[in-house]
């Protein structure tokens, strides 16, 4: 079964009515490039960039995060990298001892970021040196106004000007995008759409924080369900402002990878798809076997669906083979 699906390395991420879609990969750390190109990604869609400061003392310096980052883009070989500032605090904290009352609510991602302003702007420049190597994208994680957007732009600018005033090379064209993965973004859609470039969904965040449910807690994990009616709806929501502005959105959340869902997703609209290495070229056999014409219309009426039990009997029927 792997090697058969090995053969589609190299297929064109086509669906059957020639829709093309974007297969990426989610990384963690520089060595997981390997098994992006084993795969045959089209580019790396999300690279947790906090996974370089995680169980050691110091934070990496910029020459450290400069080759972290450069090795991964030189990796992909002028395929693109999304690289995602960090996003600490919360289930990946710095500073343990600093315990925050109800940390997945508190100073976590972007938030953390912008309150220390050298700290980001260390991997600012890092990742700003690495764009000369090939093409390189920022997103923000946990975005939640628009300020924060305004005020990553003015740290982007700012770091330029340092390593202008240092003589240090960096790239130029470099395109910033959002993660959706707070439900006021998604609903509040428009301030970002004007502010971003792209916009990359995160379900896994976007469902804790719709349902109330701590996606690492055991207890309520039974409650934790990225196809919730709420969760498809905005999902739905935020795909269908992205094609009318024009900004490309992505999935970049587990639910991307889960081939069983591709159908779903296609027929919802999606077209850039970021997920696990180890999940591209199963979800490529469901993109190379669909018909995304044949799937919008039935996708549209199930979402009006507000039955869980109704929509996961709906979306078994999407995977059927077509008679
Ligand atoms: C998400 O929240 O869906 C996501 C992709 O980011 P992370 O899992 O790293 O929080
Ligand atoms: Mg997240």
């Amino acid at each position: 079964e792997r090697s058969k699906l090995k053969r589609l390395k190299k297929a064109d991420p086509l669906t059957l009515d020639d829709v093309r879609v974007d297969l990426m990969a989610n990384i963690e750390l520089p060595d997981d490039v390997q098994a992006v190109k084993d795969n045959g990604a089209d580019g790396v869609g999300l690279f947790r960039t906090e996974f370089l400061f995680l169980n050691r003392r110091e934070i990496p310096s910029e020459d450290e995060q400069f080759e972290a980052y450069r090795k991964v883009v030189k990796g992909m070989a002028g395929k693109p990298v999304v690289i995602r500032t960090y996003d600490l605090g919360a289930d990946k904290a710095l500073d343990q001892a600093r315990s925050a009352i109800n940390p997945a609510l508190g100073l976590r991602g972007i938030r953390l970021s912008l309150s220390e302003p050298a700290m980001f702007g260390v991997q600012l420049r890092a990742i700003l040196r690495a764009a000369r190597f090939g093409p390189v994208r920022i997103l923000i994680p946990m975005i939640s106004n628009a300020h924060e957007v305004d005020a990553t732009r003015a740290a982007i600018d700012r770091a330029r000007e340092d390593l202008r005033d240092r003589r240090v090379a960096y790239g130029e064209d470099i395109q910033l995008g959002g993660m959706i993965e707070i439900p006021a973004a998604a609903l509040a859609l428009n301030m970002f759409l004007k502010r971003l470039d792209f916009m990359s969904i995160g379900t896994n965040d976007l469902t804790q924080y719709t349902l109330a449910i701590d996606r690492g807690d055991e207890e309520v994990a039974g409650l934790y369900d990225s196809l919730h009616p709420a969760v498809l709806m905005l999902i739905a929501h935020v795909l269908a402002g992205g094609e009318k502005a024009g900004v490309p959105v992505s999935i970049c959340g587990e639910l991307a990878g889960n081939p069983k869902l591709t159908r779903l997703l296609l027929g919802m609209g999606l077209r850039h798809f970021s997920m696990h290495p180890s999940q591209i070229l199963e979800v490529k056999q469901q993109v190379l076997t669909s018909d995304v014409g044949q799937l919008a219309p039935m996708v549209r009426k199930l979402l009006r669906l507000d039955d869980s039990a109704q929509i996961r009997e709906q979306i078994r029927r999407l995977n059927l083979p077509a008679d």
